[in-house]
């Protein structure tokens, strides 16, 4: 059996950050860190338009307290204010810390480190390098790994979460390579496993986005918090679906329909383009569905509206945004210097997860904690961004959560004895599921079901959301839960067997599929990205509070936890 003080699984910058914060801490603790991809290629490394922190080098009027409360109107009140203080009072320190890592962020003419307007933000705060933020982030926090010597297992799969009542004692996980099972125990268990953008069709996320973390958790008996909560990003590239940064509106890019108007006039007057993400996107979707689409030919009532950034030159494009140029060109055919971009809401961010404490230690319930557990990053949610995150505020909570929980787990594993569990009963157990969905006589293909679940998610649980239509859904969802069972896998050997990674993801996406409908069906009303026909206003008498559900195989229970309200009273979120 493997046994580290400490095992983190995931290398994007939450869990990178956080083992380098152990490693500082306390250099003697033994540290791993687990990925299925290497840990560079995690999604991070694709993050674009960077990273909030009031460092007042562009806009000397602001402050944490403008930071946070942009954050919580951003979150439509339902972000924890403890938490968002936290985030936005520790910010301008984890910036200038990366950067005496060595991450080259863009300057200004005189040195200092440039920084552009976002979306939902009213200063121009956010840090950036170019629009390869988290290329330039990662990449300093992973040879900081190395430096700290932190044992990297890359391209292993983690396929259980090991809880004994109540205690994460540890994880059973096999090498992609040869098929190869361990059982890995330790004293504190860290998932960092980001998103679950592949739970839909159209997604700015990489392959890996399957919410693996998220679905053992829950599988494990522990509860997810808000996952009703799908942020959609206005600007996905059409019709790749890719992200086009919000930088490029940061930097002043327009959006016009197919009447040649900047629309955003109707819906957002004072922020236009740099409205919230939720209220932009909903925006596009309406003048979809108004006939004001644009088709490659030119025509109206088409699929997509055109993101125009040709008033800003060609200087500004390939200095600013020169990756949004790329990809335009390179997936759309669109040379961005003279011509629009066409482009329509993606799936992008998940704003709920495995619900943690400011420390990052999970909670097994509004009031208990689970023991040697923790979670940060995209897969936690410690509720700083509530029902909408602000763009650049994920980076920013990767960071500076990652380094709080690296602290927190560093001093907790001090007074833990390294836990015993029965290895031959896990090892067998995990054996035995994977033998399992080989030796599978089943009827279908993975890629169909995964392309029929992803289908339904979007179609009954996308922008705009109804009882019947959610109902839908979830029995449609029910019915391509007993095909998956029916799939059947023609790699039945132990090298690099994809296929089977790509049934266990199945299952992962499947169950974390159905704890987001389930949230989103039980939340009757509309509060940031969550937005219902059937009840349109905000609903705070009845619903300013968290989702807490429980999956179990008969179903899954829905609960409730209170929001933490100690600076910013809920007021009605105009812009
Ligand atoms: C295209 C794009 C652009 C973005 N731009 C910005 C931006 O400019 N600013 C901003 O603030 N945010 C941005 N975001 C959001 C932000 O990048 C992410 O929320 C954040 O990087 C997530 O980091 P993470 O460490 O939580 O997870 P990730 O970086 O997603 O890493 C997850 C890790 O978990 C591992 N893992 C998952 N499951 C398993 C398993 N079963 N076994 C083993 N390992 C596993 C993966 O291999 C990976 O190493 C962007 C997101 C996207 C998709």
């Amino acid at each position: 059996m493997i046994e580290h003080d400490v095992v983190i699984v995931g290398g994007g910058l939450a869990g990178s950050r956080a083992a380098v914060e152990i490693a500082r801490t306390d250099p003697s603790l033994s540290i791993a860190v687990i990925a299925k991809t290497h840990p560079i290629r995690s999604h991070s490394v694709a993050a674009q338009g960077g990273m909030a922190a009031t460092l007042r080098n562009v806009d000397e009027a602001d402050s944490w307290e403008a930071h946070a409360f942009d954050t919580v109107k951003g979150s439509d009140y339902l972000a924890d204010q403890d938490a968002v203080e936290i985030l936005t009072r520790e910010a301008p320190e984890v910036v200038i810390d990366l950067e005496h890592m060595g991450v080259l962020f863009s300057r200004l003419p005189d040195g200092r480190i440039a920084q552009r307007a976002f979306g939902g933000h009213s200063h121009k705060r956010t840090c950036y390098a170019a629009d390869k933020t988290g290329h330039a982030i990662l990449h300093e926090l992973v040879n900081n790994l190395r430096r700290y010597g932190v044992a990297i297992y890359d391209e292993w799969y983690v396929m259980r979460l090991i809880l004994e009542s109540g205690q994460a004692k540890g994880l059973v996980m096999f090498r992609i390579r040869d098929g190869q099972m361990q059982v890995v125990r330790a004293k504190a268990v860290m998932f960092a496993t980001g998103g679950y953008g592949r739970v839909f069709n159209t997604t700015s996320n990489d392959y890996a986005s399957t919410g693996d973390g998220l679905a053992m958790t829950a599988a494990a008996g522990l509860p997810l918090e808000d996952m009703e909560f799908v942020q959609f990003h206005p600007t996905g590239l059409y019709p790749a679906g890719v992200l086009i940064s919000e930088a490029v509106r940061g930097e002043g890019a327009y959006l016009i329909n197919s009447d040649g108007e900047r629309f955003m006039e109707r819906y957002a007057p004072s922020r236009m383009e740099l409205a919230p993400r939720d209220i932009t996107s909903r925006a596009i979707a309406c003048e979809l569905r108004g006939g004001r689409g644009v088709h490659l030919d030119g025509r109206a009532g088409g699929p997509f509206v055109h993101l125009d950034v040709r008033h800003l030159g060609r200087e500004t494009i390939m200095s600013r945004i020169p990756f949004a140029w790329e990809e335009s060109h390179r997936l759309a055919g669109v040379d961005a210097v003279v011509e629009p971009i066409p482009v329509r809401p993606t799936i992008h961010y998940s704003m709920g997860g495995i619900p943690v404490n400011t420390e990052g230690q999970v909670r097994s319930s509004p009031t208990g904690l689970v023991e040697g557990f923790f979670a940060a990053g995209e897969t936690a949610c410690v509720s700083v961004h509530g029902a909408n995150r602000l763009g650049s505020n994920s980076l920013l909570e990767c960071v500076v959560y990652g380094r709080r929980t690296g602290a927190a787990i560093a001093e907790y594993v001090q007074k833990r004895v390294m836990p015993d569990l029965d290895e031959s009963y896990y090892l067998t157990q995990a054996q035995q599921q994977v033998q399992a969905l080989i030796d599978q006589s089943g009827v279908h293909r993975i890629a169909q079901v995964r392309q029929e679940f992803q289908d339904c998610m979007t179609e009954y649980c996308g922008v705009f959301r109804s009882q019947a239509l959610m109902q839908q859904g979830l029995d449609n969802l029910r019915r391509l839960r007993q095909k998956a069972e029916q799939v059947y896998l023609d790699d039945k050997g132990k090298l690099f067997n994809t296929e089977l990674i790509e049934a266990l993801e199945l299952q992962s996406l499947m169950l974390v599929g159905e704890i987001i409908l389930t949230g989103a069906l039980n939340r009757q009303e509309s509060r940031g990205a969550h937005s219902r026909e059937d009840f349109t206003e905000r609903d705070d008498a009845n619903f300013l509070k968290h989702t807490l559900a429980y999956y179990s195989p008969a179903g899954i229970e829905v609960s409730y936890m209170p929001v933490v309200i100690n600076r910013f009273e809920p007021q009605e979120r105009k812009y």
